[in-house]
């Protein structure tokens, strides 16, 4: 299919005008929006389970060549229909950048791994044959972020089926037309080849309530969650084997051995890479004082805007509120939103080509403690690589999610990966590297750092079963 800009345009338009007032999901998993239907989409959450029960017992029995059938055609609708996604993620959540949730979507298709995930080990000895195998849970429950809303629910849905379960998908409320495309693109990629339907569904309308039937559902046997602390720990009270991938304040350490050049732009192209959503993303930055200002100079040539402490100020009550118990927290309306428009509320105009507000900060200010997932990033100067490293493990909280080093000096980038003990540690590039896009190893947007599954995969979604055959079937 060869879409033109304007045939995309009137998809988006349709998808984001049309939903609201579609016609309800029936309970066989369709819901109309102006004439087109979006399959797996169901209007309560027990017959989307029901829904899924059933095809994963016709999953259980698909050959692993049927099931890389499915996983191919969902990869090559990802690759076509990457504009249209790209821009209806934009457009409803108002969150991101077009151009680079293209590339997110390019990299779930082609990075994402499949069956070829699955590695049976044999163990062999004088009483004959062990089989480890991995083996499908069944039905699993997903909650999937507004951050990277499509590229979850297609990126779970490729490894999940890959490892013959079926899922069942409750999406951020905040990105559901999105999400929801996404799992009729799954659908619409099994039924091509002939599949059976429902291997992804979701409801029309997903909330805490259908979130909680999902959890306490006997039909779901694992739970898979993508998105901040609270559905984390909603996720991991629930008594089942759940995976959770959480919240992140990646920081940043630069040294004066690093390459200060490439340093400064790559922070800037990881910052500012889909306006700071992926949870990977730059957070805050530890620079030793005697390569500070080189850095920042090297930021303000690619794209970052440099304010002042006032400025700073200025912009903490725009893009920070204070909750009910005196907490501070982020102002949601300004996640993922373009730099232009953050440094507009301050009254600073800049042009298309600033991408990122820059700000030198103290330890303690809100912009280095808080994840704020926006192209905001503070540098705190240090007066040397121990505070540096003290102050970075501080501001990741625990968390163990990402962090990265700008640095030459093995002894550094060896000291700093060991304190900072996160899942994903960067060297020498920008942040999405660690997620496959211009680094070695697969893609995926479901980092599980609270429960250490880490990258998940195919893999990551199976059960361990043993079979033992004694005395027999060695061949030495
Ligand atoms: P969120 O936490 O607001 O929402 C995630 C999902 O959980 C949504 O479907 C939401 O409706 C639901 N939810 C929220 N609280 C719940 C509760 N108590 N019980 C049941 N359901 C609940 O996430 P978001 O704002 O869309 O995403 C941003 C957060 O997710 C950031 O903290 C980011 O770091 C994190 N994230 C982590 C990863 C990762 O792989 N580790 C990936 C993407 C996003």
């Amino acid at each position: 299919m060869n879409m033109t800009e304007k045939d995309i345009e009137g998809i988006v338009r349709r998808v984001v005008e049309g939903m609201n007032g579609g016609s309800p999901a029936s309970s066989q998993g369709e819901l109309s929006v102006n004439g087109k239907r979006y399959l797996g989409v169901f209007g309560c959450m027990n017959a989307a389970i029901d829904a899924a029960y059933d095809a994963q017992k016709q999953l259980y029995n698909m050959t692993v060549e049927q099931k890389e059938a499915v996983i191919s055609e969902i990869r090559r609708l990802i690759l076509e229909e990457a504009p249209i996604i790209a821009k209806l993620g934009v457009e409803e959540t108002g969150m991101g950048r077009v151009e680079h949730k293209l590339l997110k979507h390019r990299y779930v298709a082609l990075k994402t791994p499949g069956t070829e995930d699955l590695n049976t080990e044999a163990i062999t000895g004088d009483k004959g044959l062990t089989l480890l195998e991995l083996a499908p849970f069944g039905v699993i429950g997903a909650m999937t972020p507004s951050t990277n809303p499509s590229e979850t629910v297609l990126c779970n849905s490729i490894g999940m089926i890959a490892a013959g379960n079926t899922v069942v998908f409750n999406p951020h409320p905040g990105a559901l037309k999105t999400s929801l495309y996404a799992v009729d693109l799954v659908n619409r990629a099994a039924q091509t080849v002939g599949a059976p339907q429902n291997l992804a569904v979701s409801v029309a309308k997903p909330t805490m309530e259908t979130s909680d039937l999902m959890i306490k559902s006997p039909k779901i046997k694992m739970l898979c969650c993508t998105g901040g602390p609270g559905v984390v720990k909603a996720m991991l009270s629930s008594g089942k084997k759940a995976i959770g991938a959480g919240a992140g304040n990646p920081p940043v350490v630069v040294d004066d051995t690093a390459d200060i050049a490439k340093a400064g732009r790559d922070i800037i192209d990881g910052c500012a890479f889909d306006n700071n959503l992926p949870c990977i993303a730059e957070k805050e930055v530890f620079a030793l004082a005697n390569i500070t200002d080189e850095l920042i100079h090297h930021m303000c040539q690619n794209g970052a805007y440099l304010i002042n402490h006032d400025q700073m100020k200025q912009l903490e009550k725009v893009v920070l509120t204070e909750k009910d118990n005196g907490k501070v927290d982020i102002n949601k309306k300004w996640v993922g939103r373009d730099a232009r428009k953050i440094l507009a509320e301050i009254g600073v105009q800049v042009g298309e080509d600033i991408r990122c507000v820059i700000c030198e900060a103290e330890f303690n200010d809100h912009f280095v403690q808080i994840e704020l997932m926006m192209p905001i990033l503070a540098i705190v100067r240090v007066p040397d690589i121990d505070t540096a490293f003290d102050m970075a493990v501080k501001a990741e909280h625990g968390l163990r999610h990402t962090a990265h080093m700008h640095s030459k000096n093995i002894d550094h980038l060896t000291r700093f990966a060991r304190a900072v003990e996160t899942t994903i540690f960067v060297k020498n590039a920008p942040s999405y590297a660690g997620i496959g896009v211009g680094g070695e190893g697969h893609c995926t947007f479901t980092i599980a750092g609270p429960t250490g599954e880490g990258l998940t995969s195919a893999k990551t979604f199976t059960r361990r079963r043993r079979c033992v055959m004694v005395d027999s079937f060695r061949i030495i």
